[in-house]
């Protein structure tokens, strides 16, 4: 048996929407015995980021952008976590000489459009070392976007404090924060009063989700949180097939169910309301939209396609 590898850390907030009947907060957070069962095609880095990290904290897998790993730990841990094995107490943080280099190497590849901030959950920095991080890549002209992702407004909201949103405020380049929620139980009214905030700082808005059994493998509970995500002005992103780190073998939604959720939700809900459903291909070969076919080639230019409804319909190009 393995010992369960992952720390557990779970905020005043989440305690406080574990409910006795209604698993959905507690499965995310609570580890259970079966995190010990780590299947043969589990890894620790399940997406491969060490292939194409140049220099410690940056990924830099497609040419516009980077992912800058600017803090290993986070304000509560996910079980489903794909970088469980990378990030928690134990895991090294980014040396200030770290952070210098991957300063560096954004200054000297002038092809980096964008900066995703990730880790980690960057907003557990304090305002200062945010704001440090925030005026070195708004000295650097060929960055124009600044992208965040975090747990964070959702999962203890509490820490978005009025000086951390100063911050935001104050940067120079356009920012995207990405927020991280899977299920409308997860946003309460302190949720939404944070999101109100951080648009308020001049922040768009989109959310990541990861599909999960037991938690949101359903076309109406995901209906329902894309909508409601979209009233709060929060534009849905993704929605991760989830990734093969140990031990999360009973997250797995398999992708032809993925895929059938997909298309329940396709033409029924607002095209403004659906996000991508994306595979990360292990090995660090980057992210694909895996939504379902609604296409097949049948001869030269002529196709079947298929409607929402599930009916099929020939295309012609000639
Ligand atoms: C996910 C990821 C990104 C961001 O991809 P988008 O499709 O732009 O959201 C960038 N770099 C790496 C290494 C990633 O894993
Ligand atoms: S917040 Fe993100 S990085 Fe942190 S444990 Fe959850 S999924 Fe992992």
């Amino acid at each position: 048996m393995n010992e369960i590898s992952h720390d557990v850390k779970i905020s005043d907030h989440v305690r406080g929407l574990i409910g006795a009947d209604d698993d959905v907060i507690g499965r995310q957070y609570v580890p259970s015995n079966e995190e010990r069962d780590i299947k043969p095609d589990e890894m620790s880095d399940p997406i491969g980021d060490e292939r194409h990290s140049p220099v410690s904290g940056i990924v830099h897998r497609y040419p516009d952008r980077v992912l800058f790993k600017v803090v290993n730990i986070c304000a509560v841990y996910c079980r489903y976590c794909f970088r469980k094995d990378m990030i928690g107490v134990g895991a090294d943080n980014l040396s200030e000489d770290d952070f210098d280099r991957a300063i560096e190497y954004i200054k000297y590849h002038n092809e980096i459009w964008e900066v995703i901030l990730t880790g980690g959950d960057p907003l557990i920095l304090s305002a200062r070392r945010l704001q440090k991080i925030m005026d070195a890549l708004g000295q650097i002209d060929h960055v124009k976007v600044i992208r965040i992702h975090t747990r964070i407004p959702i999962a203890d909201p509490v820490k978005i404090t009025d000086t951390l949103l100063s911050v935001l405020e104050s940067v120079s380049k356009s920012v995207y924060v990405v927020v991280h929620v899977n299920n409308t139980r997860e946003i309460t009214s302190d949720v939404e009063a944070v999101i109100l905030s951080l648009r308020g700082s001049g922040c768009s808005i989109l959310s990541q989700s990861v599909l999960l059994k037991g938690v949101n493998d359903d076309a109406e509970i995901l209906e329902k949180l894309f909508k409601k995500l979209i009233t709060l002005h929060v534009k849905p992103y993704y929605l991760h097939h989830l990734d093969r780190a140990k031990g999360t073998s009973h997250f797995r939604v398999s992708i032809g169910r993925g895929q059938e959720i997909m298309k329940e939700l396709q033409g029924r809900v607002s095209g403004i309301c659906l996000p991508k459903y994306m595979l990360d291909i292990p090995e660090g070969h980057g992210k694909i939209p895996i939504n379902g076919c609604y296409i097949n080639a049948v001869l030269d230019g002529a196709y079947s396609v298929e409607d929402y409804q599930g009916h099929k319909h020939n295309y012609k190009e000639f």
